[in-house]
Parts: C-alpha cells; sequence; structure tokens
C-alpha cells in the first residue's frame, strides 16, 4: 500500500491514560457489554447533544443502526415495496434495505447540496403511491441539506416515513438554530474511525419518539423487549463499552474536534481556485473531508493525479455512486440519474484533519492552484 504525505483520513483518538483508566473501571464493574453505565452515559450524552426532546440509542456501527431503523419504522418487507434513496450515497444504505425487504428506487440528486432531488422523490411518490413504503434521505457527507423542512413536509403530506442517513454527520447543522440529527423519523449516525466523531465501530440512533427508540434497543438486542421474550425479529447489534467510553472521552475533546475541521474547509473556500465549488452548507458539518466540484471530468482527474503524484491521498466519494456497482447495477431507479453521473465524473474529495498543518493545507491548495 502506498504511503502517503497526507493521508485521506488521519484518526483523532482520545490519549491511551485516559482510556486505561476507563477499562480499569470496567473492569472492576465487570460489565462489557449490553447496555452497561459507559453505554447508559454515552446514548444520554448523545441525545442532549442533538436537543431536550430528542431520544438516543447506540448501535455497533450505523449499518445495524440503519437496519434496526428500517425494521423499527417499516417492519420487514416483502421484497415488493420500494423505498426512495439516492444512489450518490455510500452503500449501506441500499444494502440495509435489501436485507429488510425493501428495493431502493434511486432517485437523482441536484447540484449544490448534492442531496435527493425534491421535486424527482415527489413525482416517484404520486405515481408509486403504495408501492412507495418510506423515504431513505441521505445528508451527503454528512452534511445537512438546507431544505430539511421541505422534506419533512412532503413526508407528511404524503404520509410516508423519512429515516435519515446522517452516517458521517454528527455535530452539522442544518441551519444556525437546528442540528442534524432531529428531523424526520429518526437519523442514524456512525462513528466509525473515519468519521468526525470517531470512537472505531458504533453507530446511533436519535429520535424524538421515545417508543422508537425502545423498540430499536430490542431488535439490536435479538429483538427482546424483557424476560426473554423477542417480541420483534431481531440481532446483535449493541455497542461495548469500551467503544461507549472511547465516544464520552470524544465528547469532552468535539468542539475542539469541530473548529479544527472547519479551519481546514475554511481555507480551502479561501484557497482553491474559483473553478472548484465546494458543497452548499459544507460550512456548518462536521467535514468528514471537504467535497468539491471540478469544471469537468479531465479538470477533475488531472488535479486527483497531481495531487497523488505529491504524496496527498484525495478520493472521488461516493463515484462510484450505488447504481453503478456490480450487485446494485439492475436495480430500479427513477431516472437516468443523469445529475448523479455528473457529479460522479467531476467530484474531488480533499482530505480534513482535525489538526492539519498550515504546510499540508499550503501544498493541497497550490497543488490546485498549478
Ligand atoms: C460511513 C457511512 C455508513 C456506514 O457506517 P458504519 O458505521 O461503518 O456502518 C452508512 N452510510 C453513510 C452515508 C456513511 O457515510
Amino acid at each position: 500500500m502506498k504511503r502517503y504525505k497526507i493521508p485521506f483520513i488521519k484518526p483523532d483518538f482520545p490519549a491511551a491514560e485516559d482510556i486505561a483508566k476507563d477499562y480499569k473501571e470496567i473492569l472492576a464493574a465487570n460489565w462489557f457489554t449490553n447496555f452497561g453505565p459507559f453505554e447508559e452515559r454515552f446514548s444520554k450524552k448523545i441525545a442532549n447533544y442533538i436537543g431536550e426532546e430528542y431520544y438516543a440509542c447506540t448501535l455497533s456501527n450505523a449499518t445495524a443502526a440503519l437496519l434496526a431503523s428500517i425494521l423499527a419504522v417499516l417492519g420487514k418487507g416483502d421484497g415488493t415495496k420500494y423505498v426512495l434513496m439516492p444512489s450518490f450515497t455510500f452503500v449501506a444504505g441500499a444494502a440495509a434495505l435489501t436485507w429488510c425487504g425493501y428495493k431502493p428506487l434511486f432517485i437523482d440528486i441536484e447540484n449544490k447540496g448534492l442531496h435527493m432531488d425534491i421535486d424527482q422523490a415527489e413525482k416517484a411518490i404520486n405515481e408509486g403511491g403504495d408501492n412507495i413504503a418510506a423515504i431513505l434521505f441521505c445528508n451527503a457527507f454528512g452534511v445537512g441539506a438546507t431544505d430539511i423542512e421541505a422534506w419533512e413536509s412532503l413526508a407528511a403530506s404524503k404520509n410516508v416515513p423519512l429515516i435519515i442517513d446522517s452516517a458521517a454527520g454528527f455535530g452539522s447543522l442544518y441551519s444556525s438554530n437546528r442540528k442534524v440529527g432531529g428531523a424526520g423519523k429518526c437519523e442514524i449516525f456512525s462513528f466509525h474511525a473515519t468519521k468526525p466523531f470517531a470512537i472505531g465501530e458504533g453507530g446511533a440512533v436519535v429520535s424524538r419518539d421515545s417508543e422508537l427508540i425502545e423498540k430499536i434497543i430490542s431488535i439490536q438486542n435479538f429483538g427482546f423487549n424483557g424476560g426473554g421474550n423477542a417480541a420483534y425479529l431481531g440481532f446483535n447489534g449493541k455497542l461495548e463499552e469500551v467503544n461507549a467510553a472511547i465516544g464520552l472521552r470524544q465528547f469532552e475533546r468535539f468542539s475542539n474536534i469541530l473548529e479544527g475541521r472547519r479551519r481546514v474547509w475554511r481555507a480551502y473556500q479561501q484557497g482553491l481556485p474559483p473553478k472548484f465549488k465546494l458543497q452548499k452548507n459544507a460550512a456548518n458539518a462536521s467535514l468528514c473531508f471537504a467535497a468539491v466540484l471540478a469544471p469537468d471530468e479531465d479538470q477533475r482527474d488531472t488535479s486527483l493525479k497531481n495531487l497523488i503524484e505529491n504524496g496527498v491521498e484525495a478520493k472521488t466519494y461516493y463515484n462510484p455512486s450505488i447504481h453503478k456497482q456490480s450487485y446494485y447495477k439492475n436495480f430500479d431507479r427513477y431516472s437516468e440519474l443523469t445529475v448523479t453521473n455528473d457529479i460522479d465524473s467531476r467530484i474531488l474529495s480533499l482530505p480534513i484533519h482535525d489538526n492539519m498543518s498550515d504546510d499540508d493545507l499550503k501544498l493541497i491548495i497550490d497543488t490546485l492552484n498549478d
């Protein structure tokens, strides 16, 4: 594997001494998983972070959180109904829907925020009627969609549940007074080592609906609702105590983490040539990386090549979009996905680290200005 001078992701974890203290506590309590004291505190912190009126539960990763949320909101499907989702996202949502017995129906995106196109989604619902079971909205790269209220209105007016995959977006804002995490039926987060809020493997679901969260807790614990009775189709998706301990430590560091990441984004915003466009509302995001649109595919490919030659690990997420990946290439799509294909050809993902040196930033910005 090539070693880059500037890796794409540079996980930033709490100090070993701090986790050692927590681990001693875990050993003393002799409680390693199954909703122990660290997990209890961590899930409460997550809920409080989003807002007073919210409930939250943790899971072993965001894919488990997607599976449990879909099962809790919709129940297991019989393989005939569709759920609207973008193709321009990470594959986990499409996999989770398929495992749960729903067919992803790929909807195109808009070219500013890179989120699902609401007009196309509305048409798909009007034409699909009862065959549309839900909307799986995705906050692309964890950046909050500025039109999230319109999505909530659409879901309410059509009586279709809105589930939101905000995996990379813990710490992001929809707008100055609304955090990502508080919209729709529920929102899903990932705390994977590559996300801005990193604990290793981990995930969470946040909702206003305490009963829904209770149901998701049952589903991730084999479906048990007390007394060893499986009331739901469940699986094992629980978070371990040691990961919850890392999460509590990350909360102490999180405002610095966010500030460090936004500083890098602002440097890109100021330093990149104007022909490169940054994703709308990314200034308010937690920024797993910076999504940048080149004017055309040639420019993107040249820039990518120059970055890599200079030791910068840049990427092209989410290219290939899901509908181009071999398992999903025959899945249904509502349209030609023209914008998705265009964005795939022009997207460039630039590294953002919590503490990126001025020299590293300069190397990236100078390379793109050449
Ligand atoms: C990272 C990511 C996931 C998967 O998260 P895991 O915790 O690794 O399961 C799902 N959806 C999106 C949009 C992601 O970015």
